[in-house]
């Protein structure tokens, strides 16, 4: 089992109540056209155009969870792809609501509805081994 960081930048918003709404996943700065890996292996199950966020990727990920990665500027996958831990699947940029070019990254448990339960991607990182770090305000 492998996992990695989605992105090298930073962290900048955890997941949770933010501005009276819920942030269902974290963010991470980085410049626009900046690789976006996949977190675990797994399988591309949607990409396209997505509400809010512009464009994203779905992976189905390899303990069942689904990574959604948000405001991404290039895909680079295609639907029913394979995917391997660290490949490229897309590039960082600022499309849809989002005030700066940064990766939006969630973590989703299924539970029968139609994307399923958002979790906090950051303890979900750490148990597999990953430190997403600490965002500064
Ligand atoms: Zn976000």
């Amino acid at each position: 089992p492998q996992t990695v960081r989605p992105v090298s930048g930073r962290l900048t918003s955890y997941y949770g109540a933010r501005w009276g709404t819920a942030h269902n996943g974290i963010d991470f700065g980085d410049p626009i056209g900046a690789p976006i890996f996949a977190v675990t292996d797994g399988t591309v199950i949607e990409a396209g155009p997505a509400s809010g966020f512009g464009l994203w990727v779905r992976v189905q990920q390899d303990d069942g969870t689904i990574g959604v990665f948000g405001h991404v500027n290039d895909i680079l996958v295609e639907v029913g792809q394979h995917v391997n831990a660290g490949d490229t699947i897309a590039t960082v940029g600022n499309r849809g609501n989002s005030t700066g070019p940064h990766l939006h990254y969630e973590v989703h448990v299924p539970d029968g509805s139609l994307y399923g339960a958002p979790i906090d991607p950051h303890p979900w990182l750490a148990a597999r081994g990953v430190d997403a770090g600490v965002a500064q305000d």
